[in-house]
Formats: structure tokens, sequence, C-alpha cells
């Protein structure tokens, strides 16, 4: 997933069987998802147009085009072409001619997968999957189920900013912070038990070029990076949708995203937007406690 995982689980030497267990899982889940991985059915459905007919697969793409539906296509995971052209994959991403992002999203769009009795096919073969916006916290999500299967009650999983949660610290609820989009220390910090929490920022992947930073999350109607939020923090219990709703959350922007958050149960939300403002959801407003944001750092929009 090309990122750090930490696992914190409060115990005697006895929990590093568990904990290794949940990472070999997590592996596990990295290289089925990863769609630059040959030997992945993802990479053949990509390349050959082969149908994918791996129920955990299937399951994921159904999760995911549920919040493509609530978002209006704000999460898409047929996305691949886009972040292939940015160069997003490689160690140089580049701003391409407009001419090719416009014929790049003719490749792209959720409405052309379909699940037909169990197996995932797409309507147009140049089409290609990437699930960089949701396995991280579908990760995290079944690395927490290996630890609760091992009898673990208390830990918290952190795969790259997707967090879990799970039980308390020692008769606590965690502790939890949201870091800084141009900093390196946290912001708004929560008390959580028993909650997934998934942050997308502009501060991950980007390039800057004549003072205006690019980076990888894809507003899917206009091909370029979605712009109006620098951080979009989704907090729900279940990891997987964490994960999706923060991406969504990020490209629909303050107004929108907060609309949805407003209209989905049990889904809070932590937006930062272009100017510094930080918007938290009324629900959450009472447990949060914020120390300033600072925008240390701030190089181009
Ligand atoms: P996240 O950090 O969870 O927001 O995921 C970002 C990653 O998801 C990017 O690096 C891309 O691989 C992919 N991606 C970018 N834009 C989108 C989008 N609008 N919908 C789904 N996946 C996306
Ligand atoms: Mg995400």
């Amino acid at each position: 997933m090309d990122t750090y995982c930490i696992m914190q689980v409060p115990g005697d030497a006895s929990v590093r069987d568990s904990m290794t267990q949940a990472f070999d899982r997590l592996e596990e889940i990295d290289k089925k998802f990863n769609a630059l991985n040959p030997t992945s059915p993802v990479y053949r459905f990509n390349h050959e147009n082969s149908p994918i007919t791996d129920p955990e697969i299937v399951g994921l793409v159904q999760t995911a085009l549920d919040v493509s539906a609530k978002s209006d296509g704000a999460l898409d995971i047929t996305v691949f072409p886009l972040v292939d052209l940015w160069g997003f994959y490689g160690s140089t991403p580049h701003l391409p001619g407009d001419g090719k992002i416009q014929a790049c999203l003719k490749h792209v769009g959720w409405k052309n997968l379909a699940i037909e009795g169990g197996k995932l096919i797409k309507h147009r073969p140049d089409m290609a999957l990437d699930f960089g916006a949701i396995a991280k916290g579908y990760g995290v999500g079944e690395a927490v189920k290996v630890l609760k299967n091992c009898g673990i009650r208390s830990a918290l999983v952190d795969a790259g900013g997707d967090l879990y949660m799970l039980g308390t610290r020692y008769g606590k609820p965690w502790h939890v912070g949201i870091r800084e989009p141009r900093g390196t220390g946290v912001f708004g910090g929560m008390k959580l038990t028993d909650r997934s929490m998934a942050t997308s920022g502009d501060y991950e992947r980007y390039f800057i070029k004549a003072g205006v930073r690019y980076h990888h999350i894809f507003d899917p109607k206009t091909g370029y990076p979605a712009h109006g939020l620098i951080s979009a923090t989704a907090i729900t219990p279940d990891p997987t949708l964490a994960d999706a709703y923060s991406t969504a959350l990020f490209v629909l922007g303050a107004e929108r995203a907060l609309k949805l958050v407003a209209t989905t149960p049990d889904l809070e939300c932590v937006l930062v937007t272009e100017a510094g403002r930080v918007l938290i959801s009324p629900r959450l407003q009472k447990s949060m406690a914020m120390t300033d944001l600072t925008l240390a750092g701030q190089t181009g929009k």
C-alpha cells in the first residue's frame, strides 16, 4: 500500500503473535488489491479484461460503488487511467496536457462497472481499477478482525492515516489527533473507542508547478486534482467506509461534504479548507478539542 502501518496492543509479549498474524493479513490484502501487482486478479481485470470472481474483491467493489452512488461519483475506483496519466504510480508525477486529460476521462466512470451473478465485469475494455482510496481502510478492518479473533480487546491500528481504535487504552478511550496539513504536528484531539478515523490530504503525494500544488486525489468529473479542501477526515464505525468517505468528502469540497455527512447515519467529519478554516460536523463539535491550526510552511495553492 506504499505506506507505513503501526499497531499498538497494550499487553505483555504474548500479544506479539497476534500482531504478526494481523500484519500477515494486511500483506495479503496489499498483494490482492494492488493494481500494479501482475499476479493479482485486479491486474488481469485491468489489462486483460478478465472478469473478477474473487468474492472478497467483488465485495469491496460493491462497497465502493455504494459510496460512489451516495457521493455523486466523488469516489470512483475507476480513476486508474487518470492516476497513471498524471504519473502518480511512478516517482515523477507531472502535469499532462489538457487534451490528454479530457481523452482519459472517457475511460473513467463507475457506472460502467457491473456485478452480475457475483462476477465483476466492465462495459468498456479500456477501464481499470485503483483501490488506493479504500483498500487501506479495508485492511485495517481485517487486521482488527484478526486481533479480535485472537482474543485482543484493546488495540490501535494505523495504516498510513487510516485508524481503528479498538476498545480502550488501559480503561480510557484512545486519544487521537489529526495531522496538520501544512505542518508536522497534529490538531484537533478526539477520544474514540470502537471507531475508525481516516484522513485524505493534499500533502501525501503531490508536486508543485508554477506555485500550484497538484496532488493525488482526483475529481473524476474534471480529471484534475480536487480543490477546495486540503484535508478531510471521516469518522465512522467501519474502517472501510471511513477510508471511502474520507476520499469522497475531500473531492466533494466543504459544502457538499457537510451535506452528505448530515444525511449519513454514524458519519462525522473534520474538514480543513484551502484558507485554513476547520469545519467540524455539528454532532462531533462537542466532543472535539481543538488546538490552533497553523498552516506553517504552506507553499503553493
Ligand atoms: P486516499 O488517501 O484514501 O484519499 O486515497 C487516494 C488514492 O486513491 C490516490 O492515491 C489514488 O490512487 C486513488 N484516487 C484518487 N482520486 C480518487 C477518487 N476520486 N476516487 C477513488 N480513488 C481515487
Ligand atoms: Mg480514502
